[in-house]
């Protein structure tokens, strides 16, 4: 049976909020959009993982078996504890609780295949399971979350490693973008977009998810089922 996902603290402590929907950004970082040959647009991208996408990505998470390759995303998370509807880019930390890492799963070639189709994405991104989440840290302990560090390592080898500077759309002004559409909730988390370094996960993968401010460094470990 699969388990019932609930948001946690970095202590282990459950948050008293519902786990709610995925508000995501597509192509937030330039390197990342050379990597897919793809050209950076005006309009943001943002689509959607609902609820029972979200899975804890520690100790390990589960890909799917028979839908082609399964890319990893990694992205700075977003957890929303107060409503967020047509805010401005200043009034957006006032609904901020904290941040962690997420894995915003993309099952590539389907994904590839709908967009020639021009379908919707969410067989390749929202499938159960496709956004594994690290525990949140509350917003006091990161000083400056526009310059944290991410790096994914899979089987000891460096993937992804990426600087929250280097986003095109910042945090706060994304989210007051996304508020504009999806009033977020709390509960709800905003993942940020992914720096370069995507590349296909298979079972039996060791990670390691790691976010470091100015202060702190934390460490989250997985393995692929
Ligand atoms: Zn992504």
């Amino acid at each position: 049976m699969q388990q019932i996902y609930s948001h946690q603290d970095i202590n282990g402590q459950y948050l008293p909020f519902p786990a709610g929907k995925v508000v995501c950004i597509g192509q937030n970082y330039a390197d990342h959009i050379a990597e897919l040959n793809s050209v950076k647009r005006p309009e943001p991208l943002f689509f959607i993982k609902p609820n029972s996408a979200l899975c804890a990505v520690e100790a390990s998470f589960e890909i799917p078996k028979h839908s082609g390759v399964c890319h990893n995303e990694l992205e700075l998370a977003v957890l929303i504890f107060k409503p967020l509807k047509n805010v401005t880019p200043e009034h957006v930390n006032a609904g901020i609780w904290g941040y962690g890492l997420a894995l915003d799963l993309t099952l590539r070639e389907v994904q590839s295949k709908l967009k020639k189709q021009g379908r919707p994405w969410e067989l390749a991104k929202g499938f159960d399971g496709a956004c594994p989440i690290s525990p949140f840290i509350n917003k006091s302990e990161i000083e400056y979350p526009q310059d944290i560090d991410l790096q994914l390592t899979v089987n000891g080898q460096s993937r992804q490693k990426g600087n929250t500077k280097n986003m095109i759309r910042g945090i706060n002004q994304l989210i007051s973008q996304m508020s504009q559409h999806f009033t977020l909730m709390p509960g709800d988390v905003v993942l940020t977009g992914t720096p370069a370094g995507v590349g296909p996960l298979k079972c039996g993968d060791k990670l390691e998810l790691s976010l470091s401010s100015a202060k702190s460094n934390w460490q989250f470990n997985s393995t692929v089922r």
